[in-house]
């Protein structure tokens, strides 16, 4: 393995998250053209495992971009202007996409609950039986608050509503817990490179329907870089619209043979062992879990900060002992930390975080 040029810190924040040495020196191969014969086997060798990881038989489009790149791709291609797209929010994030169809000129109605609670199906029910939507938008893992929104309750929901796509963001989840798209008929389905599918940033993919394509073709204006339909044609030839980070796929592609060989029910298992873990140590240091009693995220958990504890203080303490976990977002920064247990981190990991937290602790008492 090539030196590294600076002090190794591991990283326990929501994003990007601890990337492994393997992977990063995987993007340290020599360049090739994007118009070559050896990117399209790139491409192409990536598609099926893609598809396997995302349980979808629909292609699952390369997007130059973080995940908020999809956020716009969906809410432009997905949404007719003369039709409203649902967004359920409970967070940051899930907030920020429906900030995004309102600045693509979408006509957005919410369902909002507390930062800490789940959307419940019951809701999204209420809400398409009283409107017609073009789309509902969700989050499946709200990062911000380290809630895990019952995606395949929703699901159900919606097969009741055939015309309206299902859109779901489940960047800090995919690969972390199973995410049915054919199954849970999700039309959308997109993540990116730096949260549970533990690689750098700067690359997102999408598991895109038929039903979307065709639903495009209805929008005349659907911008030019984020559109499904030039990506499409493109996709066709195992290639991309515009240069793709061509490095970070060698990495993306070492890392779906990495999933794929540990087994991916084992690697879910591994992440839910790891969100056990970190409840316990919750209740054990004496902290409350900040995200609601069942909707527990299994990638991240989001601590209400009860022993009102600096955070900052801890995390100059945890970084002196090369680790850094998350204040918590936005507004609960100071009410809540979050210790993100996704990607490639292990259970041992964790257990040298949760030693160097009690120890912070202990000199607090
Ligand atoms: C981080 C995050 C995003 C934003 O993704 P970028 O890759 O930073 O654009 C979107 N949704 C969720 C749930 C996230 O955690």
């Amino acid at each position: 393995m090539s030196p590294k040029r600076s002090e190794h810190v591991r990283l326990f924040i929501p994003g990007p998250v601890e990337v492994r040495a393997e992977i990063l020196d995987a993007q340290s191969d020599w360049m090739i053209g994007h118009r070559s014969s050896d990117f399209a086997a790139l491409y192409g060798r990536m598609q099926p495992k893609l598809q396997q990881t995302f349980y979808t038989q629909n292609p699952v489009y390369l997007y130059t971009s973080s995940g908020t790149g999809i956020w716009e791709s969906a809410s432009r291609c997905a949404v007719r202007d003369d039709k409203k797209v649902l967004h359920l929010t409970c967070g940051a994030f899930s907030e920020r996409w429906a900030e995004v169809s309102h600045m693509n000129g979408k006509q957005v109605e919410v369902i909002a609950v507390e930062w800490g609670q789940a959307v419940k199906p019951e809701q999204l029910a209420d809400a398409l039986s009283h409107g017609t939507y073009d789309a509902v938008a969700c989050v499946m893992n709200e990062t911000s608050t380290g809630v895990r929104n019952p995606i395949e309750d929703y699901a159900k929901v919606l097969e009741a509503y055939p015309d309206t796509l299902f859109l779901v963001d489940v960047v800090s989840i995919y690969a972390g817990a199973k995410v049915e798209t054919d199954a849970w008929g999700i039309d959308v389905c997109l993540t990116s490179t730096q949260k549970a599918f533990a690689l750098p940033p700067g690359m997102a993919f999408g598991a895109v329907s038929p039903a979307v394509l065709e639903r495009a073709r209805e929008i005349p204006h659907r911008g030019y870089y984020f559109d499904v339909l030039e990506i499409d044609r493109h996709h066709q030839k195992n290639n991309t619209p515009a240069t793709p980070p061509v490095s970070l796929m060698y990495a993306a592609d070492r890392q779906l043979d990495d999933m794929l060989a540990e087994g991916l029910e084992a690697r879910f298992a591994r992440h839910e062992k790891m969100a056990a873990m970190t409840r316990e140590w919750v209740q054990r240091a004496g902290f409350e879990m900040f995200s609601e009693e069942g909707y527990h995220s299994p990638t991240v958990s989001n601590v209400a900060n009860t022993r009102e504890i600096d955070v900052a203080a801890l995390n100059a303490f945890l970084r002196e002992r090369g680790m850094v976990i998350s204040n918590g977002y936005g507004k609960l920064k100071g009410k809540a930390f979050r210790i993100a247990h996704m990607g490639d981190t292990q259970p041992a990991d964790l257990e040298a975080l949760f030693a160097a937290m009690d120890a912070f602790l202990a000199e607090q008492a």
